[in-house]
């Protein structure tokens, strides 16, 4: 039977992999609606190809191109925030999740109040929803399954287990592009970005960078799979081929490991519970030849250790790293701080940020986004 996807984010990077695996099953998926923010040219080569139902384009400014782009198709054309909370309310088997940041957040929970099953990538939405997405997915029963390499090999590895016979969860990270780097002060964005072993959007290259990624995941995680934050370890492989793990109490741990390719975690949702195929090279460990893992440096890299920390205080604390986060990645990108200033900014904002009671709603969620987005901006300026 043939089944329907929608793709939030779908000029990404998960974007594109999860169309690739759409176009190599096309008999088993059909797609329902794509979105991007502004890249009318990708958005509609992508919708002329898939025939979609509908293909939105956040940035209203591009909605007559998009319209021009699509002109005798017969798939409607859309624009604008609320256009994407249209296209995630959609009926579709399962919505996939890839707008990056906490853009993406009003979307996912569009999608989740209409209780349907969400291929979550987009880590930022749920770090800065926290509590406010896991009640919504409860109360409407939808279901997330995890997209993130490190919580899909999670999610895998406690696949007939029991959450309360773990002893620990360990998530792997490569360490990124810096790990060996001496002077932090001077890296380029170009750098930054060239990640050793993924292929990702310019966000979380940088996030992989600065290892924010890893403190994000270490929040999502803390969310996905509800164990004391003292059970969450880190540990950088820099191979990436264990993509995370999972110890019980009796001394087992298990992994999952696979090639550095986002099709492999996104095909597992996809077919969750069964299995499909993906276009990938068996794994051929006496190639790889040798594993290695060390403790995280946070003295270098405090990224993790500001994100447990926020994840620790919970409440609006997580959002605020976040929003704060976002700001310096994009301001890094731009050329307006250098690099070594992420985790500065990030932990000013955190400090000073007058965090109010905890996020009760969607709303609450918002205000606690832009007063942080704000106060980073406010210490950008003065940089
Ligand atoms: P990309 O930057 O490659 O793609 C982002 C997508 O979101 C694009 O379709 C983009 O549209 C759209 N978008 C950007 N801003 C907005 C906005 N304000 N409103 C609506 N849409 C927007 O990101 P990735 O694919 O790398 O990452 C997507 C998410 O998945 C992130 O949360 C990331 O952390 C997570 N993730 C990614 C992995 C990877 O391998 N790339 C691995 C694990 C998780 P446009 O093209 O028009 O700008």
């Amino acid at each position: 039977m043939t089944r329907t996807i929608s793709i939030l984010g779908a000029t990404g990077s998960v974007g594109a992999s999860t169309l690739d695996l759409v176009r190599r099953n096309s008999d088993a998926w059909r797609v329902g609606a794509l979105t991007a923010h502004s890249n009318v040219q990708e958005l509609a080569a992508q919708a002329r190809e898939f025939g979609p139902e509908i293909a939105v384009i956040a940035d209203e400014a591009r909605y007559g191109d998009l319209k021009v782009a699509l002109s005798g198709s017969g798939i409607e054309a859309a624009a604008g925030r609320s256009a994407l909370c249209e296209a995630a309310e959609r009926p579709t088997d399962v919505v996939m999740a890839a707008i990056v940041g906490c853009a993406g957040l009003a979307p996912v929970m569009a999608a989740i109040k209409q209780g349907y099953t969400v291929a979550l990538a987009n880590k930022e939405a749920l770090v800065s929803a926290g509590e406010v997405m896991t009640a919504a997915v409860e109360a409407h029963g939808a279901t997330l399954l995890p997209v993130d390499s490190e919580h899909n090999a999670i999610f895998q590895c406690l696949q007939g287990g029991n959450l309360a016979d773990v002893r620990s969860i360990t998530l792997t990270a490569s360490g990124g592009p810096l790990r060996l780097v001496d002077d932090l002060d001077s890296v380029t964005p170009q750098q930054a970005i060239a990640h050793p072993n993924w292929d990702m959007g310019a966000k979380i290259s940088v996030d992989s960078a600065t290892m924010f990624n890893k403190g994000l995941e270490l929040i999502e995680a803390h969310h996905l799979f509800p164990v004391s934050l003292d059970k969450i370890r880190i540990v950088v492989h820099p191979q990436s081929v264990i993509h995370s793990m999972v110890e019980y109490r009796d001394g087992s741990t298990l992994a999952q490991l696979g090639p550095s390719d986002m099709r492999v975690p996104i095909a597992s949702c996809l077919a969750y519970p069964r299995r499909m195929d993906t276009p990938m090279a068996p794994l051929d460990l006496a190639a790889i030849g040798e594993l290695s893992f060390f403790a995280p440096d946070e003295v270098r890299f405090p990224a993790t250790k500001l994100a447990r920390q926020a994840a620790e205080a919970g409440g609006a604390a997580p959002a605020v790293l976040n929003a704060a986060n976002e700001i310096a990645v994009a301001a890094f990108l731009a050329g307006k701080i250098r690099f070594s200033r992420i985790p500065v900014i990030v932990e000013a904002v955190l400090n000073t940020a007058n965090l109010p009671p905890d996020p009760q709603t969607l709303d609450d969620v918002f205000l606690v986004d832009s007063a942080a987005r704000q106060l980073a901006e406010e210490y950008l300026e003065k940089d």
